[in-house]
Order: structure tokens, then sequence, then C-alpha cells
């Protein structure tokens, strides 16, 4: 095997600071996902592999894989009840949209479906809009029918108890849910007003739409629904004119993902995928620029690095043995969403056949907890999936870069839950063995304090040097590395 430290040395202080004074400058504007700034990043990351002559990982050649997201709006219209109109936000609170005519509503109940009690039972609600109310079933003696005790069940939970109905109803086929639910509707009566002062919600992907739709109505509307509301007992088909017209206003925002790859010489069907995420928070409310610097900028462009010390490794006739992905993602302050997408919707390589993904994020500052004892990396999840993998990282470390490994945050207890908030954690749910490389947070976290000026020029080339090392021994070695704990 070929010797890794030439092209180890391809990777330099001044190319990455180089990389990071444009790729953090306000020109890019923070990065936000979906904005022009963030179209610029992808760009530039292209352009890169254009220049370096590393081909797109997609067949068709484009570095850019689309993730279809939306930014959530409220619904637009009303729902009618024989003729009368009701309004959203004041009768009924909807967040996704719910369109049709009906000519009848199914009171359910408690809307429940547990295998002790069942307002589903000999009832017949495929295609229809049911009602149901919050609560559960009271034995006479004070306690609950569900649990047998005085504790309520999960159907008596605030949020639980709503997943659970919305998904009773999908299963049995209903068209939509209407809840009464008094603490759930001031709740999320809420979260309306928050949307509609701001006029969006979250980003999402575009086919994450609730169905059955939910409404949470007022009592008055379900009275106009069910004029014997109070007296019913059981189930009960009430015979009414509903118009629903709520329409979808969520606001396609087209981003994507940046996907390069060097295809392996032996086993070219074995990947190891190197990740970073490529946006980030954008501009703050008083216009000032958070450019991302360090978060993940210092991924970023370390992966430029790598990907060219990989190369070189090429043109000298040394082709890594397993095929090297270089995956920058989309929308991670969003919700890790471009990796998700990447592995839940669209692998553009099978998950199986994904040997480690090493996911950066944040390796160019000090976290001021160990000022003095710079020479460090926290390193996250290398031995979670497997100890072949955690025992490699150590070794090559020992062999060639030297940097103290901490891993105070890979501690299962430890509160910040790190492992479970990057992208990496989205192949690591898929068994596929990870290692997450970052230095902790500082007062510059998401702040427009997180400038390239501050980033440690010298721990980032040596930290991306350990990634570049681990990288090539894990795509070099005869074995793929052995999955020997699976995640539950
Ligand atoms: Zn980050």
């Amino acid at each position: 095997m070929a010797d890794p430290v030439t092209y180890a040395a391809t990777i330099t202080e001044s190319e990455l600071k180089d990389h990071l004074y444009t790729y953090a400058s306000d020109e890019f504007e923070g990065r936000e996902t979906g904005t022009e700034g963030q179209k610029k990043a992808v760009n530039y990351l292209r352009q890169h592999y254009m220049d370096l002559g590393i081909p797109a990982a997609q067949e068709n050649g484009d570095y850019f894989q689309k993730v279809p997201l939306e930014m959530a709006k409220l619904p637009k219209g009303s729902i009618k009840v024989s003729g009368k109109e009701f309004t959203l936000g004041e009768d009924f609170i909807a967040f996704y949209p719910f369109e049709g005519e009906f000519d009848e509503v199914v009171y359910a109940g408690y809307g429940i479906d547990d295998e002790k009690y069942s307002d589903y039972q000999g009832l017949d609600v495929k295609g229809k809009v049911i009602l149901a109310r919050s609560g559960e079933p009271m034995l006479e003696d004070g306690n609950y029918l569900l649990s047998g005790n005085n504790k309520p069940s999960s159907w008596g939970n605030m949020s639980e108890g709503i997943e659970k109905r919305v998904d009773a109803a999908q299963s049995r086929g209903a068209r939509a849910v209407l809840l009464i639910d008094e603490d759930n509707f001031k709740r999320y009566l809420r979260y309306y007003e928050r949307m509609k002062d701001s006029d969006r919600g979250r980003l999402g992907f575009a086919d994450d739409k609730e169905n059955p739709s939910l409404v949470l109505v007022s009592e008055d509307m379900a009275k106009a629904i069910f004029p014997k509301l109070e007296s019913l007992k059981g189930s009960y088909t009430e015979e009414v004119e509903l118009f629903a017209n709520l329409q979808n206003s969520n606001e396609p925002i087209p981003t994507e993902n940046v996907v390069a790859y060097i295809k392996g010489s032996e086993k070219p069907d074995e990947y190891i995928v190197i990740s970073s995420h490529l946006d980030h928070i954008g501009v703050s409310r008083d216009g000032s620029i958070n450019n991302g610097a360090d978060d993940d900028g210092s991924g970023s462009v370390a992966m430029l690095e790598i990907a060219e010390a990989f190369q070189k490794a090429v043109e000298a006739g040394n082709r890594p043995k397993r095929s090297v992905v270089f995956l920058h993602v989309t929308g991670e302050e969003k919700g890790l969403l471009g990796s998700r997408y990447y592995t839940d919707y669209e692998p553009i390589f099978p998950l199986e056949k994904t040997v480690a993904n090493l996911n950066i994020d944040m390796i160019g500052r000090i976290d001021p907890k160990r000022e003095g004892d710079r020479n460090y990396i926290y390193l996250i999840g290398s031995d979670k999936l497997s100890s072949d993998l955690h025992r490699l990282s150590e070794e090559i470390n020992d062999r060639y870069t030297k940097i103290t490994l901490d891993y105070t945050y890979n501690d299962e207890n430890d509160p910040n839950r790190f492992y479970y908030r990057s992208d990496h954690y989205n192949f690591a749910k898929n068994n596929v063995p990870i290692i997450f490389y970052f230095n902790g947070t500082h007062a510059d976290y998401h702040r427009p304090g997180d400038t390239p000026d501050k980033i440690n020029y010298d721990l980032l080339t040596n930290r991306a040097r350990l990634v570049f090392h681990t990288a090539w021994a894990v795509a070099n070695r005869d074995q793929r590395v052995m999955v020997d704990k699976l995640s539950k």
C-alpha cells in the first residue's frame, strides 16, 4: 500500500485558509438553506470538484442532488358546516390542507383503538370524516380503564394522545380527524399565531403531509355538526353537509446536496462517506451575517482538501480500493434534512454497502474548556457500532497525527447528546459505523462572531489530515470495517 503521508501533506494551512475566507465571507450571506448565499456555496463546492476532475456521484453527472423542501405556511380557506362558515384560527386550527365535500360525519367517541378498548369496533370509517374527543374511558371505581389504575394511559397524554388518534384513524382509512381537545386547542393556537405572525413555519420535506388531516375544533363547531353532542354515547353517524376548502400554501424551497466521488479500484461497490454540512443559519434579524466559519465552513473546506489529497493519490496511480464519497449536505441547521434525504429517501449508493461515515462538523476552533491544551478533538460515536473502527481510528492517529482524542461527549449520559445532533446520526441509525469530529462549542457558536479570522488553521490542518488518514485506512485495508454492535 502506498504511503499516504505525501498526499496528506497536500492538505495545507494556506489552502484551507484561502477556501474558508471565500466560503465564510459575507458574500455567501451565512449560507442559509434555500437562499442565494447558499447557491453561491454549492456552486463553489461543485466548481472545486470539477477543477480537480473528481466526478459527480450521481449517474447523470449532476453534482447536485436535489432535496425537495418546503417552507410550511398556514393553509388558506375555511370549513363550512351546513352552509355556515367556520374560521381558521378561531373556530378550528389546522396546519395541513384538507379539501373535500362530505355528507356525513362519524362520531367516534375518544377515537381510541387499543387492544383493551376500541371506539372503532363495528365502525367503517374508510374515506370518512370522523369526530373524536380527548380523554379516555374510566372504570366505576375511578380508575382508568386502559391502565387499570389511577394513572392515565398514553391515549390521555397531550402530545402522544393526538399522534395515536391520527395513527388509528389512518390505519382505519379515515379521511380526516376532527378533534375536540381544549388543552391542545390552546397549545396549537399559540403555535398557529406564531406562524401567522412570521408567515412561516418549519422547513420540511415536500411530502411530509399529515394524512389523514387533523383539525382541532371548538366545542361550538362540533355542536354545529352534532347538535346532540353532549348526549352521544358510543359511535354515531350524523348526516350533515361538510365542505372543507383548506388549501396548501406551502412554499417550495429548492435546495441541494453536493455529492462527488472517487471510484474504488478493487472494491468499487463498497463506500466510505465523508460528510459535512454546507449550510449555516444565514442573516440575523438585525442584519448581521452569521458567516459560520467554524460551523461548518471548517468541515466543508476540510473536505475539499481531503478530496484533493485523494485525487492526487489517484493521479499517482494510488486509487483507493474502496470508493470514497464526498457528501456536502444541506439543511443541517433545519433538522439534519439533507443527510436524512440522502439516507431515507435517495441514497445514491446503497447503505448496506456503506462501510463507514466520517462526519465533520466544526473542527477549526478551541473549546474554552480546553484552552492551553489545544491539540485535541472530540470524537463521538467511533465505538458505538464498531470496535474495529474505533481501534483503527486510534491507531491511525497515533501513527500520523498525534491529536488528543477526547471522548467526553461520547458518553451516553452526556446531556448534550451530540451523537444525535449532526448528520452522521442518519447513517448510524442505519447501522453504518460513524465517527463524528467536533471541536465543541464556543462563545461564537451560531453567532455573527463565527468568522474565518478566528479559525486555528494549524489545528484545522492537522484535524483534516486525521480524517484523511482514517478514510484512507478504511478505504484501503483488506477487511471491511466490522459492525459488532447494532443500534436499537
Ligand atoms: Zn454544524
